[in-house]
């Protein structure tokens, strides 16, 4: 349920309807708008209350929302949410498409610089990289843990790089978002609903990127679950999801659920076509689609030597790729009036 507050509502106003909301004992949301704010309720509000709600100073209207992600709701939240990072960058629909481009792990300093340098060179402002790595064997390459964490950060300020990395458990969110500027819950860890709530009660921005197995409706109340913690932060990144042909490629990249979401709700989408595809020769054509179809950014793996890569080498694209899929995205962000 949202109370619609009238334009001319005082502080006053709003505050009385949160004191009711909490003596009806839900917990209130308030979003302060341009013209009107409306406050949320929260709770199970099947109980009722929106009576008394409607008939309060300064109260315009009372919606109930059918929707169990309210908070990630366009009903709720008119306007885009955009997302903004330490050095301006900014990651929405009225901000250039960004940018998130490195490999797939942190392997050395000397891997990350190769690509950070070319990522500085061509205006890509984001630097990805797992340091935990959510493996399918216990026995392949988990990542470099704190020392990748190190690295990633050295190197990204050392170019001017917002760093973006995955957090595999609520035990390291604290550590990871000492190094990081955006926190990335993997497709496997969509599910882990603890960890959502720790994300949750940071402030960092969170990519949320779905699970191969998860409907658009679970993956909004994935991000319902952060959100409802007061971490407003949240960027949805479609990743592919398993279907039943994985001969030619990983996974089926599932471009429309970018203008289901833009319609359903008010986050910033961005795309994974590096493990939406599988196969770095469908990197850049999908990269293009994802553009053409509204992404607000793409995250994308890269690798000098993509023939060592210790994970996902058959989908990392070489370095000296890159200033090719800046001008293709260049290219597609001009045609549909986009800023890059
Ligand atoms: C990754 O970004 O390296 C990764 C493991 O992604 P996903 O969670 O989408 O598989
Ligand atoms: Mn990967």
């Amino acid at each position: 349920m949202i109370v619609v507050m009238r334009s001319d509502a005082t502080q006053e106003n709003v505050d009385g309807v949160v004191e009711k909301i909490q003596e009806l004992g839900y917990r209130a949301d308030v979003e302060p708008g341009e013209f009107t704010s409306v406050v949320a309720v929260i709770g199970d509000t099947t109980a009722g209350g929106d009576d008394v709600l409607r008939i309060l100073p300064g109260v315009d209207h009372v919606v109930r929302i059918m929707k169990p992600y309210k908070h990630v709701s366009r009903d709720f939240r008119k306007r885009d949410t955009v997302i903004d990072l330490p050095n301006g960058v900014k990651i929405g629909p009225s901000a250039p498409v960004a940018m998130m481009v490195g490999p797939c792990a942190v392997e050395s300093e000397e891997q990350v610089r190769q690509v950070a340098e070319m990522d500085k060179k061509l205006g890509f402002t984001i630097l990805r990289g797992g340091a935990f790595k959510p493996r399918t064997s216990p026995y392949t390459f988990q990542g470099l843990g704190l020392e990748g964490l190190r690295i990633l950060r050295n190197v990204a300020d050392e170019y001017g790089l917002m760093v973006i990395t995955e957090v595999m458990s609520e035990m390291d969110v604290e550590m990871c978002e000492e190094y990081s500027d955006i926190l990335q819950i993997g497709a496997r860890t969509m599910h882990a609903f603890r960890l959502l709530k720790t994300v949750g009660q940071t402030r960092k921005p969170v990519l949320l990127k779905r699970g191969f197995h998860a409907t658009i409706r679970e993956w909004l109340l994935s991000a319902e679950y952060i959100i409802s913690e007061g971490n407003w932060n949240v960027i949805m990144c479609e990743r592919g999801i398993r279907s039943f042909d994985d001969e030619f490629s990983r996974n089926v990249l599932d471009l429309t659920a970018v203008q289901i979401l833009k319609k359903e709700s008010h986050l910033p989408v961005v795309v994974d076509p590096s493990h939406g595809t599988g196969e770095r020769d469908l990197v850049m054509p999908m990269a293009k689609a994802a553009i053409a179809a509204g992404a607000d950014g793409l995250i994308i793996e890269a690798h000098p030597d993509p023939t060592t890569a210790l994970s996902d080498g058959a989908q990392s694209l070489p370095v000296d790729w890159l200033p090719e899929l800046q001008k293709q995205v260049h290219g597609i962000a001009k045609a549909i009036g986009r800023e890059v």
